[in-house]
This record gives C-alpha cells, sequence and structure tokens, in this order.
C-alpha cells in the first residue's frame, strides 16, 4: 500500500457531521500533503510573496523597514530572498506590537482575537490573529490527528495550563483536582463524529492526575513530554492507565533518552506536533522522525546565527514565516527553538517541506558558563535512564545552577532516596565536571514550583535571573538527604 493510501484509509475514519458534508476542506489538506515537490515550491513561493507584499503595504512596521533597508516587495520572489531581511525577535515583538499591528484589514478580513505566550523572559508576547488564521489553527488538528493515527471516535485528555483548557458552558475555569467533559472532541467535534474529550490543570497534583486518568479511561492524552514522565513516577513508574492507546506531546522538548522511556514505559507511540501561538500549527512529526511544516499556516526556515540557511544535517534557529494572518504579519519570526535542516524526500512520503528534531531552545543556555548544556543533559539522560522501578521515590525533579556553577539536584521524593539512585547520578556527571570542577549537590525538597504558564521547569539557571525570580521554590531551606 503506498504513503497516499495509507493516509486515506486514516482519513475514511473521520466522518463529517450531515451540515458539514459538503466541506472540502479536509480533503484539500490531504491533496496538499502530497503534491509534487516542484508544485509544492511554486505554491509556497506564491504564499510568500502574497503576504511579504501585503506587509510591506499594510504593516507600518515593514512599510518603515522596506524603507529603511531600500527595498521594495518584488525584491522578495522567494523563500530564498526572505534572508534580506532581519529576523524578528521576541523582544521587536514586545517592542514593536503596536506597529506590527495592520491598521485596516483588507476586505473579507475580520479582527478575532489575541494569542499570548510567555516566552522565555516571563513577559507575556500578544498576537493579534484573525478570524481565517484561527480557523486555519483549528482545521490543522485534523491533519495533525491523522498523522498520529488517531481513531475519533476514542476518547481523548488534555493536561494542560488551566487558560488553555476548554471552559466550562458558564466560560469559567476549573481548579486543579477537577477535570472537564464534553461529549465530542474540542474543536473537531464541531465538524467530524468523535468520542468524548476531558481536561486536567497541568498544576493538578500528579496523584491526583493519575486518579482521574483511571477514572477516564481516556484512549489518547496529550501534554508536555515532561507531564508524561510525571504521571510514571507518581504511579511507581508504572504507566498510569491501560487504556492509553497514544500519547501526544507539545511544546519543543522531548530528548531521545526521554522519548525511549516513554515508549517503553507507555508501550505507546509518543507523538509530537510543533505550534506557536504566536503563528499557529507550524509543524507535526511524522511516523519517519521529521516534522512536515503545515504550508497552509506558514514558512519554516533552519538558520545559522548570521542569518544564512544551514545545509543538511546543520542544526539552525528556526525562523517561522505566518503566511494566513493579516492581523499582524511576522516574517522570519525567530521562535528560540533549535532543529535540525534535512534535504530531500522523506520516507513517510508525504512532501510538505519538512525539518529534523527540535534540538532544544538555545535561549536556555544563552550566556551561561561553557559546559551548561552537557551538565543538564547528563543528569537528564541518568533519571530517564534510571529502571523505571527503582523511582518510586521520586515525584519531580529539577537542576539548579547557581552564579559560582555549582549544581543542585533538587528531588521532591515520598520516601528517602536510594544510595543506588545518588552513585548512579553522581557517576553521571564525572565526565561533565569539567575544570574548575562544578560541583552536583542531590537535596531533597518539600516542593518545586511550576513556570507561571504552567510548564514543569526541570532546569533552573541563576545566570537568568528572571527565571530565578520568578521559580524560586516555595522550600528556601533545602534539607540536605543524608551525605
Ligand atoms: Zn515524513
Amino acid at each position: 500500500m503506498d504513503a497516499l493510501e495509507r493516509e486515506l484509509r486514516q482519513h475514511r475514519l473521520w466522518t463529517l457531521k450531515p451540515e458539514f458534508a459538503r466541506f472540502r476542506v479536509y480533503d484539500e489538506l490531504l491533496e496538499n500533503e502530497f503534491r509534487a515537490p516542484a508544485e509544492q515550491a511554486v505554491r509556497m513561493a506564491r504564499a510568500v510573496r502574497g503576504m511579504v507584499s501585503f506587509a510591506a503595504a499594510s504593516s507600518p512596521f515593514y512599510t518603515a523597514l522596506f524603507k529603511r533597508l531600500a527595498l521594495t516587495a518584488g525584491d522578495i520572489e522567494e523563500p530564498g530572498d526572505l534572508a534580506r531581511l532581519p529576523t524578528l525577535t521576541k523582544h521587536d515583538l514586545l517592542e514593536s506590537a503596536s506597529e506590527l499591528l495592520v491598521p485596516r484589514l483588507p476586505p473579507g478580513e475580520k479582527l478575532h482575537k489575541a494569542t499570548k505566550s510567555s516566552g522565555t523572559t516571563g513577559r507575556p508576547v500578544a498576537v493579534m490573529h484573525t478570524v481565517n488564521s484561527t480557523v486555519m489553527f483549528g482545521l490543522l488538528r485534523q491533519r495533525t490527528a491523522r498523522w498520529h493515527e488517531l481513531d475519533p471516535m476514542q476518547s481523548r485528555i488534555d493536561v494542560r495550563p488551566r487558560f488553555d483548557i476548554f471552559r466550562r458552558p458558564d466560560g469559567s475555569t476549573i481548579a486543579d483536582g477537577e477535570y472537564t467533559s464534553l461529549p465530542q472532541w474540542h474543536y473537531l467535534g464541531l465538524h467530524f463524529h468523535t468520542g468524548p474529550e476531558y481536561g486536567i490543570n497541568v498544576s493538578t497534583p500528579m496523584e491526583r492526575q493519575v486518579e482521574i486518568l483511571q477514572r477516564l479511561r481516556p484512549a489518547y492524552a496529550t501534554s508536555f513530554p515532561g507531564v508524561f514522565e510525571e504521571w510514571l513516577l507518581a504511579n511507581s513508574g508504572r504507566k498510569p492507565v491501560d487504556s492509553l492507546q497514544a500519547i501526544i506531546g507539545i511544546g519543543a522538548q522531548l530528548t531521545p533518552s526521554l522519548r525511549a522511556r516513554l515508549e517503553a514505559s507507555y508501550g505507546t507511540p509518543v507523538h509530537m506536533s510543533y505550534g506557536l501561538n504566536e503563528i499557529g500549527k507550524v509543524a507535526t512529526r511524522c511516523k519517519a522522525g521529521r516534522y512536515h511544516v503545515n504550508t497552509e499556516q506558514c514558512l519554516v526556515q533552519i538558520v545559522r546565527d548570521d542569518g544564512s540557511p544551514c545545509a543538511p544535517g546543520e542544526v539552525g534557529r528556526v525562523l517561522v514565516t505566518g503566511l494566513n494572518n493579516a492581523a499582524m504579519p511576522l516574517i522570519r519570526y525567530d521562535t528560540g527553538d533549535l532543529a535540525e535542516a534535512v534535504d530531500g524526500p522523506c520516507p513517510c512520503g508525504r512532501t510538505l517541506p519538512s525539518f529534523g528534531d527540535i534540538a532544544g531552545r538555545y535561549r536556555s543556555y544563552a550566556g551561561l558558563p561553557a559546559g551548561s548544556r552537557e551538565r543538564v543533559r547528563a543528569v537528564r539522560v541518568a533519571i530517564e535512564a534510571y529502571p523505571p522501578d527503582g523511582l518510586t521515590f521520586l515525584r519531580r525533579y529539577q537542576l539548579h545552577q547557581d552564579l559560582q556553577d555549582r549544581y543542585m539536584l533538587r528531588l521532591r521524593t515520598v520516601s528517602p532516596v536510594p544510595d543506588a539512585f545518588r552513585r548512579h547520578v553522581l557517576k553521571a556527571w564525572e565526565p561533565v565536571l569539567g575544570s574548575p570542577p562544578s560541583p552536583l549537590a542531590i537535596v531533597e525538597v518539600d516542593e518545586i514550583a511550576a513556570a507561571p504558564s504552567g510548564k514543569l521547569i526541570d532546569f533552573l539557571s541563576d545566570f537568568h535571573t528572571d527565571w530565578s525570580l520568578a521559580l524560586r521554590p516555595t522550600a528556601q531551606a533545602p534539607v540536605p538527604a543524608g551525605t
């Protein structure tokens, strides 16, 4: 069976409700995934030209930028020409939000709402979206679910920060410890026949999350990859509920070692998609391990620090250009993420442009002493590779770096830390100790707070003062756990 046929078989699991039976847009999304590469390139160039000429004419920020650079929109004919424009940083977005906003929308476009994301600085970044941009965000959910081979008639659960979980009918958000339930999947249930969907705030204590999972028995779960790891920790290292057939990670980070551990412990695939509130659904990871770009929504370019394109195999910055948000065009937006550039056809058979694994956020290590990334990695890998049966004492962990480049591994535990675990972590530390040495202390704490966004932070550095102020654990004086 060829790739297209396989995809059509998945697509047929999705039955439109009678009132949408003539809706063709989901079929078009599928057709777009298999167009000849040359046609993909032509369509992308046309979309880029359209967005650039619109932005240059309508967004005060881009009108001024083109003038300053003595460029016209006609100088940008294809994606490669975008390198003539500077990247747009999160800082630019914060400082120039009002200039980026298009004062008068073209006919047929309507303002919808602003999305906010916290970014790494903790200052919220707000991006205004049109109705069209928001609708595309929703439509692409079907592509993502189809690629992950989900059966829409099964149940799913979403575990996210409170304000990202769908509201009760009266508009209120749920409290920690509660869950919401909808008779159909959020958004996709409007158009398709689906099973039920549930939601939990990610800040709900993990033991309670496991209880809720065991009561609701969902087939699919969506959350940050770190949450899937904590469910294991909260359930003596075992899969929290045997009903789970697939887990779907959101956000950027899933290390190969955590993927391996989750797949082994859950006995299910771990799927990933990559989205940004500033843009929408950017890309979905296929079974062959590539992230294919949702070209209906954006263009992705992987570049070096100087802005030039990366060669295949090279890891560089992920720049995204939005293609359908007329309210606030973002061109060469620097996501703060790193990914590998790839070339050539993907074994999965889809022809949408793609990039390789996301290698983490470079901002997390910018300005940190040499060796920081390797040390954090050593600890993560050591914990992820530890036998699950041996981790029953642990509920959450966080590595902390102080301004003297000393490290503290904080453990929130329910029973004493076994000596074998300490030895295992300290042994993993030896090769990254460095010179002068960066010591590692292992301590037990009462609580480890999540970030204001609800994300679980497993590494905290005092070199990032904004993070450390916001995230100081509630236990100010950690109690050393033995010697
Ligand atoms: Zn692929």
